[in-house]
């Protein structure tokens, strides 16, 4: 019976270690696993968008077609809005 006794022993070491392998190990997975805290910021505007006084378009500063006037910068989003405009303020200064 002694046999028994001993390899009664080891199995319930074997037990217990796997419980701590097991135990040990997630927590070290469970403390490494957390995806990391990233502070999500709303991406901040590029450019300034202004708005096209013929079509009402939104235009990037960048690529709108600038005309200044009376001090103030006015943005069209294409040629054709900008002599539009230019047509518009031409005939009223006629009439
Ligand atoms: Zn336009």
């Amino acid at each position: 019976m002694e046999f028994l006794a001993q390899v009664f022993e080891v199995i319930l070491w074997a037990v217990f270690l796997y419980w701590l392998v097991k135990r040990v190990s997630g927590w070290l997975s469970g403390r490494s696993g957390r995806p990391p805290e990233v502070h999500r910021q709303p991406p901040a505007p590029t450019k300034t968008l202004h708005r096209d006084p013929v079509c009402g378009t939104y235009v990037s500063e960048d690529i709108s077609r600038r005309l200044d006037e009376g001090g103030t910068t006015l943005h069209f989003c294409s040629d054709q809005c900008r002599m539009r405009y230019l047509a518009r303020q031409n005939r009223s200064a006629r009439a």
